[in-house]
C-alpha cells in the first residue's frame, strides 16, 4: 500500500475555470456576458484574449456535479492510495468561491465540493471497512494577515456562544498561536490547531459547519460578506490494513509497517478574494489586510507556475513555498507526488451601458475576470 513515487502524470496541477451565472439583480440590470465559451473546447475568450484550461464550466446549468467528477473525484481516489491533494478556489469576491467549495452553510440546497468529498469518502470507506481500519481527522483553519487561526474551537465557551446564536469569531484568550512545522521527512504539521477525530459523515459535517460560522468576515465596498482570509479545510486519512489470519505474512514487522499503513491529506481551500487592495476603496487597516492577502496569493501563483513548468522542474527550480504562510502550509500537498486542482472562479458580466462596447478596460469586473484567467493560466 505504498504511494508510488514515480507518478506518471504529465502535470501535477490541473486548472479549471468556473463562470458563475448571473444572480439576483444582475439579471434585472441587463448585464451582458463578457466571457465567451468556445464550443466543444475547454477554452474561453474575453475581448481579444483567449485561454485554454483543463476544464471550463459555463454559466448555464449546475456545473458542480461535472466539476466534482472531473476535477475532485480523482483526488479523493488518490487519497485512498496515499497521495496528498489540494483543491483551491480562486477568484474575486462574489465570483462563487465559497459556493463552489461549499464552505458556507447558507446555500442550503446547493451541494458544493466539500460536502461531495465527504459523501464520497464515507461511501468508499463503507465498502472497505472490513479490510481496512480508517482514522479520519479534520482541521479547519484560516490565514488572515499572515496569521493562522483555528476555526474549530473545541472550548466549551465557544460551543455555548454558537448555541446562543453567535455567529461571529470567537477567540480563546491565552491560546498559543498556531505554528506551521515541518518534520524531518518533509511532512507539514500545524502545531496548536484543533484536530477533530471524526467517525461519521455527520461529525465531519458538523466540523465544517462550526468552522464556517466562525470564519472571519469583513465588509468591503464590493460585498459585505467578503472574506479577506484563506479558509483551509483539511481531511487527514490514515489507513491500517487489517491482518487476515491465513494470508501470507512472513512475520517481518518492517514489511508489515510499510505495506499496511498509509496516511494522506486533502486540503480544500477557499482562497481570499483576489481583487486588488486599491479596488476595495479602503485605506489604513483594510489596505494592510489587502497587502497581506496578496502576499499569499502572489506566493501561490509563483509556486504553482513553478510546478507547472516541467522543464524548470526537471532542472531543480527552486519552488518558493516559504514566501507565505499559505504556501508553507500547503507545501507537502502541492507539487511532488501530490495532486492539485485550481478552480478559477469568474464573473462573466458587464453592466450594459448604452454605447459601450462589451469589453471596456474600465469595467472593473472584466478587468478582474481577465486577471483571474491570467492567474489561472499561469498554473498551466
Ligand atoms: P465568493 O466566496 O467568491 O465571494 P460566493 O460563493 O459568496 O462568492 O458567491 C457570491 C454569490 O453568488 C452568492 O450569493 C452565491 O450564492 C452566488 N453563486 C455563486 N456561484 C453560483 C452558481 N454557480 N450558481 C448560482 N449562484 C451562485
Ligand atoms: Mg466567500
Amino acid at each position: 500500500m505504498e504511494a508510488n513515487n514515480s507518478s506518471g502524470e504529465d502535470c501535477c496541477v490541473k486548472v479549471a475555470v468556473h463562470i458563475r451565472p448571473l444572480i439576483g439583480d444582475e439579471k434585472l440590470q441587463g448585464c451582458k456576458d463578457c466571457v465567451t465559451l468556445v464550443p466543444g473546447k475547454p477554452q474561453v475568450q474575453i475581448g481579444t484574449h483567449s485561454f485554454t484550461f483543463d476544464h471550463v464550466y459555463g454559466s448555464t446549468g449546475s456545473p458542480s456535479t461535472a466539476m466534482y467528477e472531473e476535477c475532485v473525484a480523482p483526488l479523493v481516489e488518490g487519497l485512498f492510495q496515499g497521495y496528498n491533494a489540494t483543491v483551491l478556489a480562486y477568484g474575486q469576491t462574489g465570483s462563487g468561491k465559497t459556493y463552489t467549495m461549499g464552505t458556507s452553510m447558507k446555500d442550503g440546497s446547493h451541494t458544493g465540493l466539500i460536502p461531495r468529498v465527504m459523501n464520497a469518502l464515507f461511501t468508499k470507506i463503507e465498502t472497505l471497512k472490513h479490510e481496512i481500519e480508517f482514522q479520519l481527522n479534520v482541521s479547519f483553519i484560516e490565514i488572515h494577515k499572515e496569521e493562522v487561526r483555528d476555526l474549530i474551537d473545541s472550548s466549551s465557551a465557544n460551543k455555548q456562544e454558537l448555541a446562543n446564536g453567535h455567529t461571529g469569531r470567537v477567540t480563546s484568550p491565552g491560546k498559543p498561536p498556531i505554528q506551521i512545522r515541518e518534520t524531518s521527512n518533509g511532512v507539514i504539521t500545524l502545531a496548536g490547531s484543533t484536530e477533530c477525530s471524526v467517525k461519521t459523515l455527520k461529525e465531519m459535517s458538523d466540523c465544517l459547519e462550526q468552522g464556517s460560522l466562525n470564519r472571519a468576515t469583513g465588509s468591503t465596498n464590493m460585498n459585505n460578506q467578503s472574506s479577506r482570509s484563506h479558509a483551509i479545510f483539511t481531511i487527514t486519512m490514515e489507513q491500517m490494513r487489517k491482518l487476515h489470519p491465513g494470508t501470507s505474512n512472513d512475520g517481518n514487522l518492517n514489511d508489515c509497517m510499510t505495506e499496511d499503513y498509509l496516511c494522506a491529506k486533502l486540503h480544500l481551500v477557499d482562497l481570499a478574494g483576489s481583487e486588488r487592495a486599491k479596488r476595495t476603496g479602503s485605506d489604513g487597516l483594510r489596505f494592510k489586510e489587502g497587502v497581506h492577502i496578496n502576499k499569499g496569493l502572489l506566493a501561490l501563483g509563483n509556486v504553482i507556475s513553478a510546478l507547472g513548468d516541467e522543464k524548470k522542474r526537471k532542472e531543480g527550480l527552486h519552488v518558493p513555498y516559504r514566501d507565505s504562510k499559505l504556501t508553507r502550509l500547503l507545501q507537502d500537498s502541492l507539487g511532488g507526488n501530490s495532486r492539485t486542482v485550481m478552480i478559477g472562479n469568474t464573473i462573466s458580466y458587464l453592466k450594459a451601458r448604452s454605447g459601450e462596447s462589451c469589453i471596456s478596460p474600465a469595467d472593473i469586473n472584466a478587468e478582474e475576470t481577465l486577471n483571474t484567467l491570467k492567474y489561472a493560466n499561469r498554473a498551466r
